[in-house]
């Protein structure tokens, strides 16, 4: 793999620091900073205001490694999905899903995943590698030039694409904050949501590091169900995910985002849903249903909408903010769980 490094795999203190060591002045950070991050610059060559030496330089030590583009489909609902193809090849998708407020950019943070979970079309491939800083950076920098051009605007990201975010903790800590810098891509911390199928220990980490929103992969409160479900849970079972959520740092106003795919005859009954709220209590909670995206080969089938229906009164009577997620792309599998690269 090149070796060279990318740009925006740097903190902008990072930045700051080289420049100091090169003798430059502190302002040449901050052109190159934003070059990358506001201007979205995709070559060196393009940084105009830069000497032609100084761009030689930084060219020789520093790369800016956009993803190619494999393929782009755009859904009916105007969701967009990406192909991208990383500098050895490997693939990951990225999707982005428009609304009228905002438009929220969902990105990857490995290839593959090592998690397993039998109902996820991502958990039928294995973990191939974790993706870099700059590689999880690069999916904003790109979604967020190439949406520009129809008008549109990433405002949010979700880190809910493949792979489990906190099995590559440090890479995408970092990458987090050079999204969150506020003289760059400036995504402030309520806009950005990490899901997680309950790495326990993690949990306390994140928090501290970066207190964006949590999301968790919940889809059963039993632990001999969700063992089956999410098998991640046999090492961290229902209890300590509890616990551990109570006390993670939430802003103010903010509540703990439960995933809960819907699946016939496993986790969907009246009693699923009263158990659901029992084990929700006392934690601000918001639950989204996912109704379940069947994908080729899998043996899980979607509940029904009564179903879901139902569920989401029994959830909702209890006082719990409960949605049921749209099928955004759909149609070119671009929904929960599609994503296999
Ligand atoms: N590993 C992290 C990030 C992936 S998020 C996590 O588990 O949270 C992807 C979300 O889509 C998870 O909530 C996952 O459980 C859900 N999902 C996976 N497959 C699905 C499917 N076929 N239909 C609906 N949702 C699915």
């Amino acid at each position: 793999m090149n070796s060279t490094p990318c740009l925006t795999g740097l903190t902008r203190g990072e930045l700051l620091d080289i420049m100091t060591q090169w003798g430059e002045k502190p302002y040449r950070a901050q052109q190159i900073w934003s070059w990358v991050h506001v201007k979205l610059a995709s070559d060196i060559e393009g940084m105009t205001d830069l000497s032609k030496d100084f761009r030689q330089r930084l060219g020789e030590r520093f790369t800016l490694c956009r993803p190619k583009v494999r393929s782009r489909r755009i859904s009916r609902d105007k969701t967009i999905k990406w192909l991208l193809e990383l500098e050895d090849e490997a693939c990951v998708e990225m999707v982005f899903i428009p609304e009228t407020d905002r438009g929220t950019l969902c990105v990857s943070s490995q290839v593959g995943c090592s998690l397993s979970c039998p109902f996820c079309h991502t958990g039928t491939r294995r973990l191939e590698r974790n993706l870099r800083v700059e590689e999880i950076v690069d999916q904003v920098v790109l979604a967020r030039s190439e949406v520009a051009v129809e008008g549109g605007r990433v405002t949010n990201v979700v880190l809910m694409g493949m792979g489990e975010p906190l099995y590559n903790y440090d890479a995408v800590v970092k990458a987090v904050r050079i999204m969150m810098d506020a003289n760059g891509l400036a995504i402030g911390s309520r806009k950005i949501t990490l899901s997680t199928a309950g790495v326990v220990p993690r949990l306390v980490d994140v928090g501290r590091d970066l207190g964006v929103n949590l999301a968790i992969s919940l889809h059963g409160v039993r632990d001999e169900l969700r063992d089956r479900l999410v098998p991640l849970n046999k090492k961290f079972n229902l209890k300590a995910l509890r616990q551990a959520v109570l006390a993670y740092p939430l802003k103010s106003g903010r509540r703990v985002t439960w995933e809960y795919v819907m699946l016939e005859g496993i986790n969907d009954t009246e009693e699923d849903a009263r158990e659901l709220v029992r084990y929700l209590k006392g934690i601000p909670s918001k639950v989204n249903l996912i109704p379940f995206n069947p994908w080729p080969g899998t043996t899980f089938v979607p509940s029904t909408m009564e179903r879901i229906q139902r569920f989401q009164e029994i959830v909702g009577q209890a006082g719990l903010v409960t949605v049921i997620r749209d099928r955004r792309g759909e149609d070119i599998e671009a929904a929960c769980g599609q994503l296999v690269g």
